[in-house]
């Protein structure tokens, strides 16, 4: 599975609680977008690995779906007493420890995909975790406002801006230079199942296919690409995804995120809202896709599995 932050460690949720009934012995690789990753105050911040692996470990703050549980704030306190930048960004004491041992490791010549090994042997995320490359990848976003045309990096777009300003370009900086991480390649080849959660299309899971090598492996794999649809009755459930839609020009549609992934795609799964959507070469079906609770979510991850496994029966791939 391609993954962002919070949608796909939700959907991630749903699938193994799936799998442990459907196929105890099945082991899910986790391709984590890295391209949201930012360094603050000296230290390097991986939000969208740790949203994966904070969740499916059971120290996520679950309403908020990002950051960790039972979390205080002193040292964010403390950094603005000293008026230090950015204030934006909440880093809360708990998180903090995990960017500490993050940039210790990367400062003494881990690559991140051994850090992010490291530090999920703490959290047991009951999946094999890697980020999309070891190499720096950076979203930036170009802006125009009063202060001029500029561009900004994507969280100070998203988190202090809310994407409330219009983007004119949206650009994975590095992500040509960048290297699959190790396994990343070989997970994709292997596979039996290629699933895309439910995550931004233009800023998760854009990224990990811009990644050289990537989408040529998706195309090459023996197995079936099935999609859960993040936008619901035309728009994102929560968060700013039209905004990045919009900045590429694209309509915020289930079956217009399709066409992203086109040629990648065998099976899509919509909301019974976008029922009747229709994508080229792609097998569209529809059924709830909020995931409301524990057992909405399963339900949607059973839905992608057996399309999936019609989609084999069916000779598709
Ligand atoms: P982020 O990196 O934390 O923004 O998380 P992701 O990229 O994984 O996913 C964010 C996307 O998940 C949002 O843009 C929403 O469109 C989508 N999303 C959130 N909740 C739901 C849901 O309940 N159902 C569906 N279908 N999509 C959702
Ligand atoms: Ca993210």
């Amino acid at each position: 599975m391609l993954a962002g932050g919070i949608g796909a460690a939700r959907f991630l949720r749903g699938l193994l609680a799936e799998l442990a009934e459907r196929d105890p012995e099945a082991e899910v690789t986790v391709i984590g977008n890295t391209a949201d990753d930012i360094s603050l105050f000296g230290l390097r911040v991986c939000p969208d690995l740790d949203t994966v692996m904070y969740t499916l470990g059971g120290g996520i703050q679950e309403e908020q779906g990002w950051g960790r549980d039972g979390e205080t704030f002193a040292v964010k306190t403390e950094l603005a007493e000293y008026g230090a930048q950015p204030q934006w960004f909440g880093l809360g004491d708990r998180d903090l420890a995990t960017h500490i041992v993050r940039t210790q490791m990367l400062a003494a010549g881990y690559p991140l995909s051994a850090v992010t090994e490291a530090l999920c042997a703490r959290w047991r995320p009951g999946v094999r975790l890697l980020p999309m490359s070891d190499d720096r990848v950076e979203t930036h976003v170009v802006v125009e406002d009063a202060d001029g045309r500029r561009a900004v990096h994507f969280q100070e777009w998203w988190v202090r801006m809310h994407a409330a300003v219009p983007a004119r370009s949206i650009v994975p900086v590095g992500v040509d230079e960048a290297a699959p991480a190790p396994g990343v390649l070989d997970a994709i080849a292997t596979a039996d199942v290629l699933l895309l959660p439910p995550s931004n299309p233009v800023v998760s899971i854009g990224p990990i296919l811009a990644v050289p090598g990537v989408k040529e492996a998706v195309t090459a794999a023996g197995a079936p690409v099935v999609g859960v649809s993040p936008i619901v009755g035309g728009a994102p459930v929560r968060g700013m995804a039209d905004a990045c839609l919009t900045a590429l020009g694209i309509e915020t549609s289930a079956g217009a995120v399709a066409g992203l992934y086109r040629g990648l795609l065998d099976g899509w799964l919509v909301d019974d809202a976008d029922a009747g959507t229709r994508v080229d070469g792609v097998v569209v079906r529809a059924r709830p896709l909020l995931m409301r609770d524990a057992a909405s979510t399963r339900g949607i991850a059973a839905a992608a599995l057996d399309l999936a496994g019609d989609l084999v029966a069916a000779g598709r791939r």
